[in-house]
Order: C-alpha cells, then sequence, then structure tokens
C-alpha cells in the first residue's frame, strides 16, 4: 500500500470512531478534549499503565489484544501514545513496541519512518486527537481568529484545552493549514515555561513541572483535565459597581487553594460601567478533581440569580498512575 492510501485510511478509521463515539457533540457541550482512554475502554482494549524502560508505549495482540502505555511521562504524551496504540488496535495491525522516536515525529511530514504501520498509528493518532474541526471548534468558542494562531500563548491554551502537547498542537495547526510552515517553526523553539510565566504572574509555584490554565466565562463547560501539578488562572469580568462579585468557595471544596486573587480595571476603563477584571490563581493541593460552579452574585443575596456562572469538570490528577485505568478495575474486574 502506498504511503498516502495508508495515511487515508488511518484518519477515515479515526473519523469513523468520531462518528460511533459522537465526540463533536461532546466537544460542542465544552469538553475540550477527546476521551482517548474513555473510548479504549468503551471498546474493552485492556490499557495497563506501567513504567517502561526506553519505550512510551506497546500494543500486544496475542492471545488477547490490549495496549501498555508509560507511566512516566506527562499526560499528552500518555495521551498520543493510548491513541497511537488505539490505532494499532483498529486498524488490525500485529503487535508493536513503540520508542519516543516512532511517536514523537511530525505526524505527517517526516519520512523518517519506513514502517507503514506507524506511519498510520501516528495519522490515527493525530485524526482522533487533534482534528480541524476541534481547532475550529475551540477557535469559535474563544474568538480565535487564523491571526491568534500565531500566538504562543493561544496556542499554548489550544494545546491544554486539547489535551495534546504544545509541538503536538503546532503540528496539527500546520497540518490543518492554521498556520504556515515558518510559523509552527517560529512556535516550537519558544520553551512553554517562559509562557507559563507570563500567565502566572506574580506567582510562582515550586516547580514549572505543569501546566498553567488561562480560564475565562468563555469556558462554560469545560472539562479541564491535566495534572497534579498545574495552576489555574480565572480571569472574569466582574460588576463591582452593581454589587456583583464572582465567588471562588467552590474551588477549595475540589481540592484548590486560592494563591492570588486580584481586581484589575478591566480594558483601563475602570470608571466606565464599573467593570473590572478580576483574577484569581487556584492550585491544586493533592490533585483537584469534580465539578464546580462558579457564581457572580451580590453576595447578600446568595441565593438570588447570577449575573453570570461558569461550570467546570476538574480532573487535575494526572499523569495517569501506574496500574489498569480506574474504570477497566471495575468494569473488567469487579473491583474499584
Ligand atoms: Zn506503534
Amino acid at each position: 500500500m502506498a504511503r498516502r492510501d495508508a495515511i487515508l485510511d488511518a484518519v477515515v478509521e479515526a473519523d469513523r470512531l468520531h462518528k460511533e463515539f459522537a465526540t463533536q457533540a461532546r466537544a460542542e457541550r465544552g469538553e475540550g478534549r477527546i476521551d482517548v482512554f474513555g473510548m479504549l475502554v468503551r471498546r474493552d482494549i485492556p490499557v495497563m499503565v506501567r513504567p517502561l524502560r526506553g519505550l512510551l508505549g506497546a500494543y500486544i495482540d496475542n492471545p488477547d489484544r490490549g495496549v501498555i502505555v508509560t507511566s512516566q511521562r506527562p499526560l499528552p504524551v500518555q495521551r498520543f501514545t493510548a491513541a497511537h496504540e488505539f490505532g494499532h488496535a483498529a486498524l488490525g495491525h500485529t503487535a508493536s513496541l513503540d520508542e519516543e522516536d516512532i511517536l514523537m515525529g511530525a505526524p505527517f511530514v517526516t519520512d523518517g519512518s519506513p514502517d507503514l504501520q506507524e506511519v498510520q498509528a501516528n495519522a490515527f493518532a493525530s485524526q482522533l486527537l487533534t482534528p480541524s474541526w476541534l481547532i475550529v471548534q475551540h477557535m469559535k468558542r474563544q474568538g480565535w481568529t487564523r491571526d491568534h494562531l500565531t500566538d504562543p500563548l493561544v496556542v499554548y491554551q489550544l494545546a491544554l484545552r486539547m489535551g495534546s502537547s504544545f509541538a503536538a498542537t503546532c503540528y496539527a495547526l500546520a497540518e490543518s493549514k492554521g498556520i504556515d510552515k515558518p510559523t509552527c517553526e517560529r512556535l516550537l523553539k519558544i520553551r512553554p515555561k517562559t509562557i507559563k510565566q507570563s500567565l502566572a504572574k506574580p506567582y510562582a509555584p515550586q516547580t514549572w513541572y505543569g501546566d498553567v490554565w488561562l480560564v475565562t466565562e468563555r469556558d462554560h463547560g469545560l472539562v479541564l483535565e491535566g495534572s497534579r501539578t498545574d495552576l489555574v488562572v480565572l480571569k472574569f469580568q466582574e460588576h463591582a459597581s452593581s454589587g456583583y462579585i464572582w465567588q471562588f468557595g467552590a474551588l477549595a471544596e475540589v481540592g484548590f487553594a486560592i494563591v492570588n486573587d486580584g481586581r484589575a480595571a478591566s480594558g483601563g476603563k475602570a470608571h466606565i460601567g464599573g467593570v473590572v477584571s478580576r483574577t484569581v490563581i487556584a492550585e491544586p493541593q493533592d490533585g483537584a478533581s469534580g465539578h464546580v460552579c462558579l457564581r457572580e452574585v451580590r453576595p447578600w443575596q446568595d441565593a438570588g440569580e447570577p449575573l453570570q456562572s461558569l461550570e467546570l469538570d476538574v480532573n487535575l490528577s494526572g499523569p495517569v498512575p501506574a496500574g489498569l485505568l480506574a474504570a477497566q478495575r471495575v468494569k473488567l474486574l469487579g473491583v474499584a
């Protein structure tokens, strides 16, 4: 089979799974990332997460099929690896041991891998996790135009919402012609740490290993899925002169501590309409998970109708720990 046909077949299979799992409708509700682990669970393909020497993942097909994913990498790498191994399963491939250089190349543009199975599994993983329609959906929700995609901060926030690495997102944008090649190359040279620092200012966590989410009113319904070391910067418009104040107490209930809280004139025009920009930085204490509903209310009418509200499904427990996936322990073994 020619390389081009092989890639096309993989893309068609990923698109078929998007339909089967109604991922587009879920993304429209705000979910943000494609739930690749959830898809593997529903397909009854066992996923074992464990330390792996020299490998990111593996696919086994004998006697039963199953997927192995490293426990030693950040969540976006685990997700891409799981999607790559899912590709081997969905495309009926033979067993595969996957080293870093197989998975981490630009999926469509490198010619390094002579193995069509691997080319196909990477094309499948990209189409599953970062399809063009998902990028467009995030752009619409956030009010981003193509010009915004040259901004590393925007690309970084897009990557977090899709559960993909910064580099994988740059490649996906280049592949879908959202950015041109020189822009892609320029973005790939930027260290995510500098983006994180500018987002978290004035706060500095103990390490910059985690990601920094910038959440606004546009993120209603978002599945905020990341790691225990991530920071969440919430930046909301607050109508203080009308007595409305955003309440952030619900963050503590799912495991966050508020490490910074400030107000600034919104767009330098605080006196017009009395709208201020409220910025709260939340840090998970020991991971954070649960449903959060944040409301902008008049404090003396706490039970009253909020002026604005925002719901998030927080799961900052990554990376996925060693063992069988929690959802599969229940399904396959009958134990929690
Ligand atoms: Zn592979």
